[in-house]
């Protein structure tokens, strides 16, 4: 049985692993895009490392495009072949693909347009909306610690990651041509305590063998408490200068969290209500499958479903669909928030509100995710004096405040937390993935004195023997 590594080794995007087990299936867990500088994302994006008509199934761990993204490839494919099996993911993990994967091929269809603009080659998307459509025909969802068989000798069952809505800790059972059988955790992202809407990430149990994110190794989150505070602070500054608040936000996860925390700030007379503006139909859609989804909630939500039948919903509050009603806001007078994806400002509605408003010194960027290495985004967070965008040079005046609490991922001391729940006897490997390699070092460095025999961050096509 093998491991190849194929996305996501040492970076944090484009998360790709294929399993091949010893009676030959091959089973890929995630299929996602890699982000970074647009010819490099478009290169490896466009060649799959394998054949897709060979793969026998892909378990999918959570709906965010580093994951996901890549998937309507496989039903590209390529000289004439193309994928056959199933995508075996959570209800709401395959609902959320519903809206972000067509999303995603309306910006390669624009991305590979502007390639083609920029040096006249021909460049064809890397993947269609027709695409994006079929390959939901592939996708089967499934209940958390619901078992399924993947092939006739892997069995799967998510448990909850508490990452983003319908993410999930993938578990396998292999069975090994010695008649035993393995035990394989990939954690796909892993989230943390204590969020706004998510439940806690849930223990699996000891298992044989981890693939485990490590995005933020060797870091500490802001606590909860010091996060309300610092969203309160960057409001009311950002208001007493008569400025706009732009949130760069994943449409799905970030968004309905800041929504949520607002909300709450809102109905405690802890901020005084101002016009909130999700600029975004892919974070208005899937606003929408969160509120389908209430068996995904923590038991907070669940008590305040209870008298506040739309914790996602309040008067000030604005879903923007329309063009041209984005395209306002640039022209409104008074201070208010604006939402808008994508989360590393690469594509998506928020590059126009950043290219109209970053110049302004009364407005505020606010920085609430990660922001990947040769993004727009990790520039404005390295408070470069000139930032481009879209082709034209612009000045940062704005201020830039970031605020990590809010993040997804477990930090340092929350992955070490959690890891250190599987039995350290039992535990043959652990692979470190999805992080670049500074963040994992720290954490390999603890694992090992927590006992961890083998702990490895492995790079891109190594191929891990079991
Ligand atoms: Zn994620
Ligand atoms: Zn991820």
């Amino acid at each position: 049985m093998t491991i190849e590594f194929l996305g996501a080794a040492r970076t944090v995007t484009g998360s790709m692993h294929l399993l091949t087990t010893d009676a030959g299936n091959r089973i890929l867990l995630d299929c996602g895009l890699y982000q970074g500088r647009r010819e490099e994302a478009y290169r490896i994006n466009s060649e799959l490392p394998f054949d897709p008509a060979e793969l026998d199934a892909v378990v999918l761990s959570h709906a965010h495009i580093d994951h996901s993204g890549n998937l309507p490839s496989l039903v590209k494919g390529s000289r004439g072949e193309r994928f056959r099996g199933t995508i075996h993911a959570t209800h709401a993990t395959r609902d959320l693909c519903s809206i972000m994967l067509p999303d995603s091929a309306h910006i390669q269809e624009s991305d590979a347009d502007f390639l083609r603009r920029h040096d006249r080659h021909a460049y064809e998307p890397i993947y269609t909306v027709d695409h994006a459509t079929r390959v939901m025909e592939h996708i089967h969802g499934y209940d958390y610690h619901e078992s399924f068989d993947v092939t006739e000798d892997v069995r799967c069952t998510f448990y909850d990651a508490g990452h983003i809505l319908g993410s999930a800790l993938v578990v396998l059972d292999v069975k090994r041509s010695s008649g035993q059988t393995m035990r394989l955790c990939f954690t796909g992202d892993l989230g943390r305590p204590n969020r706004p809407i998510l439940r806690d990430p849930e223990f699996v149990g000891d298992v044989d063998c981890l693939i485990c994110e490590s995005t933020y190794g060797g870091r500490t989150h802001q606590s909860y408490p010091d996060l309300q505070r610092m969203l309160k602070e960057t409001i009311v500054e950002t208001m007493s200068r008569g400025g706009k608040l732009i949130v760069p936000a994943f449409a799905v996860g970030r968004t309905q969290d800041i929504v949520y925390l607002l909300n709450v700030m809102f109905e405690n007379g802890e901020l005084p209500r101002l016009p909130i503006y999700v600029d975004s139909p892919l974070a208005t859609d899937a606003t929408e499958i969160f509120r389908q989804h209430p068996e995904c909630f923590n038991e907070s939500v669940a008590t305040l479903l209870k008298t506040d039948p739309d914790p996602f919903g309040f008067t000030t509050l604005h879903y923007v669909r329309d063009v041209e009603e984005s395209k306002a806001l640039n022209n409104r007078p008074e201070p208010c928030v604006i939402i808008s994806a994508s989360g590393m400002m690469e594509a998506g509605r928020v590059v126009h509100h950043l290219m109209n408003g970053i110049e302004d010194s009364r407005n505020t960027i606010l920085v609430v995710g990660f922001q990947a290495e040769h993004t727009l985004g990790r520039r404005i967070v390295e408070h470069r004096e000139y930032v481009r965008i879209w082709g034209g040079e612009y000045k940062l005046n704005a201020q830039v405040k970031t605020i990590n609490g809010l993040s997804a991922h477990a930090d340092h001391g929350e992955l070490m937390a959690y890891l250190k729940q599987f039995n350290r006897e039992r535990m043959q490997s652990i692979y470190l993935v999805h992080g670049e390699h500074p963040a994992q070092e720290p954490l390999r460095d603890d694992l090992v004195a927590a006992g961890f025999a083998s702990v490895i961050a492995p790079q891109k096509f190594m191929k891990a023997t079991l």
